[in-house]
């Protein structure tokens, strides 16, 4: 493995995870190991002291039937399991047990442990030595310890072993189980690699576990929005420069007419920089609107406002300009909290567009008010109407049935797509309906917020 491989493995969840679960279980196998060890160890200082009593008991009840301890020291602890006695009585006479001289002089030399009290580390070999006094005898027993010492080494590097080789297995299964599980990681993590670099696929969405789920299914979610923004921007771009070369080539070819038959026939001139002015002005409008709509993406500071005033200052504006009856019954005061521009856009647009399509003689009806826990805004003409499968598409930018296309009347087809994008922003909805007896009616709804 190269220098920089081996970096990157050691970062890996699989590396980490190991590493962590690895430590965390050699420090709980060491705790057990040692408390095994302690417990072991004073389960067998107790096991020789009692063996000592039994000695001291034995003595007791042996003394009071002899005379002399000369014939009976022998007789109470085993010289061939090198353990010793010793009797020192009142007049300074001392019995010795077989052999047991050596054990006392190299016990005198040995070492003591505070912890286990009596235990001796001699020449001899550990000792569990203990005095007491028996009928006026100073009485001194020591018990050769050193096989329980050999019991307890065994007992300890058996269960280090076995703890070692625990921790050892543990840590290749714990390996191998968060391999197989940071593996869903690993395929997410390559998956996103191939969705960067212009794939079109999206991230497999695994069973479990749940969070790893959730991040595949939120992702794959943010993906498909993503795309379909890019979609709508593209289609956007397309849409606006076809919308814009159109006019920009019906100028072009009018400026070409006059450079080349001006001359020769000056009358087309009036003619032609009428076009050219028409044309320019509806480019100046068309551009108008793509701002207005990008303006909606930023962020804007709200306020409570008086809607029904506004959307009456609308009317009153349009009817002016308007060669139609504008007649409009609005709730005032209505507050809502949004931007001023915004509902005076919607209304503008809604009145603008019944006022094109309509006769010079028809009515347009305003009515604006609050029906239950919302608001509407309703604009009634009695124009040419919308046939019902255009219904939906005429919110689409640049859409225009195709009458307004082939009419005179002017327009672009973004003022409808600019309604709708402002309706959505405050959850609005837009319906629309035949007029009766002709016409169309567009109601928006806005919900009313519950603070
Ligand atoms: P435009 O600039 O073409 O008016 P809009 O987005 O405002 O663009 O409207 C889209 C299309 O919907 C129009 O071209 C027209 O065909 C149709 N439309 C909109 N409002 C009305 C209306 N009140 N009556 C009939 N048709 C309408």
């Amino acid at each position: 493995m190269s220098n920089n491989k081996k970096t990157l493995w050691r970062h890996t969840a699989q590396f980490q995870l190991t590493r962590q679960f690895s430590l965390l279980l050699g420090a709980v196998m060491l705790f057990f190991n040692v408390m095994f060890i302690v417990l072991s160890i004073g389960f067998l200082y107790e096991r020789i002291e009692d063996q000592t009593d039994n000695v001291f008991e034995a003595i007791e009840k042996g003394h009071a039937a002899t005379s002399g301890w000369s014939s009976l020291i022998d007789a109470y602890v085993s010289a061939d399991e090198e353990n010793a006695l010793r009797v020192q009585q009142p007049d300074g006479t001392v019995y010795v047990s077989q052999e047991g001289q050596e054990v006392f002089s190299a016990l005198a030399a040995g070492k003591i442990t505070p912890l286990l009290e009596g235990v001796v580390f001699s020449e001899e070999g550990v000792y569990f030595s203990k005095s007491e006094s028996i009928n006026g005898d100073q009485v001194t027993v020591a018990m050769n310890a050193e096989a329980s010492v050999e019991l307890a080494y065994g007992l300890l590097w058996i269960s280090s072993l076995l703890n070692l080789a625990a921790v050892v297995i543990g840590s290749l299964l714990i390996y191998w189980r968060v391999g197989k599980w940071s593996r869903k990681l690993t395929l997410m993590a390559s998956e996103i690699t191939a969705i960067e670099s212009g794939g079109q696929g999206e991230l497999t969405v695994v069973d479990e576990p749940v969070e790893i789920q959730s991040v595949a299914v939120s992702f794959n979610q943010l993906l498909k929005d993503q795309r379909e923004t890019i979609a709508r921007e593209k289609q956007f771009i397309a849409d606006a420069s076809h919308e814009l070369r159109t006019p920009l080539a019906a100028i072009r070819g009018h400026v070409q007419l006059i450079q080349r038959r001006s001359e020769a026939h000056p009358e087309i001139i009036p003619s032609s920089l009428a076009f050219i002015d028409k044309e320019s002005k509806r480019l100046e409008g068309l551009s108008n609107q793509l701002l207005d709509m990008d303006r909606q993406q930023v962020k804007r500071q709200t306020a409570t406002l008086n809607v029904g005033q506004l959307i009456r200052e609308i009317c009153e504006k349009q009817a002016i300009v308007s060669p139609q009856t504008i007649d409009y019954t609005i709730d005032e005061p209505l507050l809502m909290q949004g931007v001023k521009t915004d509902f005076q856009q919607i209304a503008q647009n809604l009145l603008e567009n019944a006022a094109k399509y309509s006769p010079d003689d028809g009515m347009i009806h305003v009515r604006f008010c609050q029906q239950g826990s919302q608001v509407c805004l309703i604009v009634a003409d009695q124009g040419i109407g919308i046939p019902d499968d255009k219904k939906e598409r005429i919110f689409d930018r640049f859409y225009r049935v195709e009458y307004s296309r082939s009419s005179e009347i002017a327009g672009s087809g973004i003022g409808l797509a600019l309604v709708k994008q402002i309706a959505d922003q405050y959850h609005a909805t837009i319906t629309v309906a035949d007029n009766q007896v002709q016409g169309s009616v567009f109601t928006v709804f806005f919900p009313l917020s519950k603070e």
